[in-house]
């Protein structure tokens, strides 16, 4: 019987939000807070909370009628924690719910609830699509909007997949227990903290707490050992799929699988990656010397009856089968695969303590002077076991307070191609800002040094601006204006990786020969015309700077505006509108985004996702 929504048994309720239903193709998704309910027979969700006397009901889904509950590819949401519910309307239509949980606890309580009140639903199907519908086509297997689902369902009543569930008994209902976590390594890992546990790659570990977002408490699975460790180190069982593969290099972009490739110099050394181009298909790219060095892309096409295949010759059902047969038989390809040796590059570790920025002095062991610049000298150190850089602010260059204060705000942003910041030490003078340490220091020397290798090597070049682009887009999300964006304030790691770096600093600087554009050391070169003019800094003035810098990487680290003046570039750059020539060697299509980047209205130019997009149409 159908609850009314006043007599019904609530199982559990939340605050989520919820994707609304829009049945227009170029209408903007938006998302909507909702209090949802979940009773034994629907989900309801409500306009307010039960506290709210007034709340008011805007929808329901018999739970008879799921058909799948899903986590869906956070990506083309931009989103985390998103999961979906695909269900039989009253018009037996089949329709998509896509509800985002505040934390990944949360989300995997609602999950368990939910599939175990559906898992004797005959409906039950064992395919959906883990994309969503975006101009009348699913970005997952990009099929039109009937095209039946294109992923395996990972749960199905009869197969539990990651966790022995029993099988529902009525009572079951009320005496549900959160869905245990378990997750697997997918890098080693050595214990920096006390409290903390290793992970070597592959081993199982059990969740026991993740309400800290980065450092979660597990539980060896098999030697029973407890403790904290990098939550970006392991993944999911439920979601690991290729992850598990030291071949698999995800969301990587083609410049990124190529450079990968050009280090480990082997003869058919290959990796797989999410095609940049195709959602839902997949790119092996492949190393071969045969007739030069070079590395070549193929996408792994799929028959009628959903076998991977790359020749005629090989189908299979699975990717890692696939690769398996071509490891014995190159059939069709130049070489036999060989997998890499060094597997992917295990990411930044997020700090060493959980939420505790300010670090004790005591704590560090300072080594060898990295270099100094206009805040004062940086060195090589240790924090325990962990290899940092240590930036010691020059006493009275900066409005020490705000810094503080802005620190706690830097700590918590956290991107692959961002430097890490771990703490500072605040409490002795002069101040210590501790970030992450890069092996192959700023950005700026290593292509002065290397400027007979990378010269006219536009892949790499191509790859280190992508690698730029993508951590300022990070923080165009996160509304963070950079305001000092130059090759000089980015950095190269072990593996050729590029981290931007001294963001967010130059607002606390209190020299005035920094401060104003008319001071010695203001960084007029990469300045907009507004910052110019009127001191106007934006997230568009930050693409300015970027055009800037790719102009740097694509001339191998030489100084804009070669030994013009300062008052002279001012002049050329506001009154008379010129800007930077191309590069030699610069291909037409780069030097191109960078005209865009340098349009004298703001609005005009691009976003950094704007230039993600036409990088990977290249
Ligand atoms: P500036 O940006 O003014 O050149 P910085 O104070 O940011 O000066 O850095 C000075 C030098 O210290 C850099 O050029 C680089 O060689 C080195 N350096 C800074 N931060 C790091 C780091 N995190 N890892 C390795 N080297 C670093
Ligand atoms: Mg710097």
């Amino acid at each position: 019987m159908a609850g009314t929504g006043k007599n019904e048994e609530v199982l559990k309720e939340s605050f989520m939000t919820k994707r609304s239903q829009n049945k227009r193709a170029f209408t903007h998704p938006n998302w909507k807070e909702r209090w949802f309910v979940l009773s034994p027979e629907n989900l309801i969700y409500y306009d307010g909370d039960k506290q709210s006397g007034r709340r008011k009901e805007r929808g329901r889904v018999k739970l008879s009628q799921v058909v799948a509950v899903e986590c869906v590819d956070t990506e083309v949401f931009h989103r985390d924690w998103v999961f979906q519910l695909c269900y039989n309307s009253e018009e037996n239509e089949q329709i998509v719910l896509y509800i985002a949980a505040a934390t990944s606890q949360e989300r995997d309580q609602w999950l368990d609830h939910l599939r175990r009140l559906v898992a004797q639903n005959p409906c039950l199907s064992d395919h959906y699509h883990n994309g969503c519908i975006k101009g009348n086509q699913w970005t997952c297997c990009k099929g039109g909007k009937d095209v039946s689902a294109c992923t395996r369902v990972t749960w199905t009543n009869n197969n539990p997949v990651g966790q022995p569930t029993p099988s529902p008994t009525p009572d079951a209902r009320s005496e549900m227990m959160p869905q245990r976590k378990v997750v697997v390594a997918l890098y080693d890992y050595n214990a920096i903290d006390p409290g903390d546990i290793p992970l070597r790659k592959h081993e199982e570990f059990e969740v026991i707490e993740d309400t800290q977002e980065y450092w979660w408490k597990m539980k060896n699975l098999q030697t029973g050992v407890e403790g904290f460790a990098p939550s970006n180190y392991v993944r999911e069982k439920e979601t690991l799929g290729l992850h598990q593969y030291d071949w698999y290099l995800g969301d990587a972009t083609r410049q990124r699988a190529e450079v990968f490739l050009m280090q480990q110099e082997r003869e058919g050394c290959f990796v797989v990656r999410n095609s940049t181009t195709n959602s839902g298909i997949y790119t092996l790219s492949l190393f071969s010397k045969r007739s030069h060095p070079q590395v070549k892309h193929y996408h792994i096409k799929k028959d009628a009856e959903g076998n991977y295949y790359l020749s005629h010759n090989i189908k299979c059902q699975t990717i890692p089968d696939l690769i398996f047969r071509h490891q014995h038989n190159p059939a069709g390809l130049p070489v036999r695969l060989r997998p890499p040796t060094h597997g992917r590059h295990a990411p930044t570790i997020p700090g060493p303590h959980p939420d505790k920025w300010e670090i004790d002095p005591n704590e560090l062991n300072l080594l060898e002077e990295l270099g100094s610049g206009q805040f004062g000298v940086v060195r090589h150190g240790k924090l325990r076991n962990l290899d940092v850089a240590v930036k010691m602010m020059k006493e009275g260059t900066m409005s020490e307070n705000d810094f503080i204060e802005e620190a706690q705000v830097m700590t918590k942003l956290r991107h692959p191609n961002l430097v890490q910041l771990y703490g500072v030490c605040s409490m002795y003078r002069p101040i210590y800002i501790v970030t992450e340490y890069l092996k192959n220091g700023s950005l700026l020397n290593y292509l002065r040094s290397k400027d007979k290798v990378l010269l006219n090597n536009n892949e790499i070049l191509l790859d280190m601006c992508l690698q730029v682009c993508e951590g300022m887009a990070y923080l165009e999300r996160q509304k963070f204006i950079h305001r000092d964006l130059a090759a000089r304030n980015c950095l190269v790691g072990a593996h050729g990786e590029i981290k931007v770096g001294d963001f967010g600093l130059a607002r606390h600087v209190v020299d005035d020969e920094y401060t104003g554009s008319g001071g010695a050391k203001f960084p007029i070169k990469w300045a907009a015309p507004e910052v110019l003019n009127f001191m106007r800094f934006s997230s568009k003035s930050d693409v300015w700077a970027y055009g800037v810098l790719m102009w740097e990487v694509f001339s191998c680290g030489k100084m804009p505006y070669g030994k013009a003046k300062n008052t002279e570039v001012v002049e050329m750059v506001v009154q008379k509108g010129c800007v930077l020539d191309k590069p030699r060697f610069c291909p037409d299509n780069v030097y191109n985004v960078m005209r865009k980047c340098w349009d004298r209205t703001p609005e005009m130019r691009p976003a950094f996702s704007d230039i993600i997009r036409i990088f990977q149409d290249e």
